[in-house]
């Protein structure tokens, strides 16, 4: 190979004094973070398999038509917060606000209409909107989501909140559910017809951006944050009222099987969510307790879709599923002091003196590994004080020590934590010792000590 020249290596960029930082709305999830995301990840993982739901990871970038097609061109998160450019080659793209459309075009792009109905799904994994950066909301954000896809019957849709309830509850969060049905493309017209009526008349008392509502998306009256149309909200005239007849049994069933499994529930009118594929179901999740609650505060949520897949241009295909956002249930978790299960301490510590002891310690190091023992090391460290301090610290039942004399007699110091034994062992069987104490300890609760040999000191450099 040709050794570079020095003609051949680019010259080392001037500093700028200028020092990086995150980009507005982003956010590290630093190792003090990783216990809660693992610990959530889990239990979504337990409550995926319990109930048969299977992963699936779709892109991050998408066509940005389909987010304008399913999700709906006047949605929040597509007309204001959709990250969208043309790539290299011109087609316009965007980084996926949410999960759901993705999953409805993988459904019908790998022909999943062919598999037992209704499909399950599951995934996690980045989302993106350019929101206003606030107190837990952020431009990069993370959710986990459900998806059950062809099957009609209301039984799913109960059974899917009851995942969604289950899951908060296993992480020490009770949960409530707040649901409503959004109806059909039969009755929905005539209710958002009374809907555009009954703001109409008050058309001077709602916001700016109300006023466009009205004219485009009436339904999204309904959660307009200003105190004014907070206030006509609570008169306005409710989906519940104007559900046809097969919206009304979807409805009053789904309650009936939430009732029969125990889930709590209320019935809130404002749920209408704000995307355009909802149909029937609605719901948001609110931890209780959560006396600030709004809808910026809820944990997830959902509904049914049973519209959406045929528009992205599939068969007639139901659907319902939810999402919640990972950030903002770390930190109702940090918040109520539900700290993650901490991980196992290490059961080994080697310490070591002089270089061939560092050496050997690599090795000692990656056999106990494999042995499936957790094991520790300081190995840059050359003091064996400043190494003991880091067992103690760490809480290790043995420390291992490979000093010169040792070296030299082929054996090891091993010294028990709890009571200060040590003890001379044959390195070549120092491995298979410290598996065997390790296993008797966790039989029989202790760990028996094995006759102290006189000699078993720590030999220095
Ligand atoms: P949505 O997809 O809008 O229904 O949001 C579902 C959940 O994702 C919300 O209830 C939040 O927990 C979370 N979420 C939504 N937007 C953000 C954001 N900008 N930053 C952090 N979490 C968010």
């Amino acid at each position: 190979m040709k050794k570079p020249t020095q003609s051949d290596q680019e010259p080392a960029p001037k500093p700028t004094g200028r020092v990086p930082s995150l980009l507005r709305g982003m956010k590290d999830t630093l190792p003090t973070d990783q216990p809660f995301w693992n610990q959530i990840i889990k239990a979504v993982e337990a409550l995926a398999q319990s109930y048969r739901y299977e992963r699936i990871d779709t892109p991050i970038l998408e066509e940005a038509w389909l987010f304008n097609r399913a999700v709906g061109k006047e949605a929040d998160i597509v007309e204001k917060e959709m990250y969208q450019f043309p790539d290299r080659s011109n087609d316009l793209i965007a980084l996926r606000p949410e999960g759901t459309a993705g999953v409805a075009r993988a459904y019908i792009e790998h022909g999943f209409v062919n598999l037992p109905q209704p499909v399950r799904l599951y995934y996690s994994g980045p989302f993106f909107r350019y929101d206003r950066p606030q107190a837990g909301r952020y431009r990069q954000l993370h959710q986990f989501g459900f998806e059950a896809l062809g099957d009609p019957h209301p039984i799913i849709d109960a059974q899917l909140i009851a995942v969604a309830s289950r899951l908060f509850s296993s992480l020490g969060i009770p949960v409530t559910v707040q649901i409503n049905s959004i109806g059909d493309a039969t009755c929905r017209p005539v209710y958002v017809k009374a809907l555009a009526d009954y703001y109409r008349s008050r058309k001077n008392s709602i916001c700016e951006a109300c006023k466009k509502r009205l004219l485009r998306n009436p339904l999204r009256l309904l959660d307009c944050k200003e105190p004014d149309c907070r206030g006509l909200a609570v008169d306005a005239p409710q989906t519940v009222d104007h559900l046809c007849d097969g919206c009304r049994t979807h409805f009053v069933s789904v309650l009936e099987y939430l009732d029969e499994q125990e889930i709590p529930y209320t019935l809130n009118p404002k749920i209408v969510r704000g995307l355009d594929y909802y149909t029937r179901t609605t719901f948001e999740i609110y931890a209780d307790g959560d006396e600030a609650a709004s809808a910026q505060s809820a944990l997830g949520g959902g509904g049914r879709y049973d519209g959406l897949i045929e528009q992205l241009g599939g068969r007639p295909t139901p659907g319902v599923g939810f999402a919640c956002g990972i950030e903002r249930l770390v930190h109702l978790m940090r918040e109520r002091g539900l700290e993650p299960p901490k991980p196992l301490a290490p059961d080994v510590f080697i310490g070591q003196l002089g270089d061939s002891a560092r050496k050997l310690s690599l090795k000692l190091f990656d056999q106990l590994q494999r042995e499936g023992v957790r094991v520790a090391e300081s190995l840059s460290k050359d003091g064996i004080k400043a190494q003991l301090e880091v067992a103690d610290r760490l809480g290790v039942k043995y420390t291992l020590i490979v000093g010169q004399k040792e070296m030299m007699d082929g054996t090891i110091l091993v010294r028990d934590m709890e009571n200060g034994i040590q003890e001379v062992v044959d390195i070549q069987k120092v491995v298979t010792e410290i598996v065997k104490r390790l296993t008797r300890g966790q039989s029989s609760g202790r760990i028996e000590p094995i006759p102290s040999q006189p000699g078993a000191e720590i030999h220095a450099d």
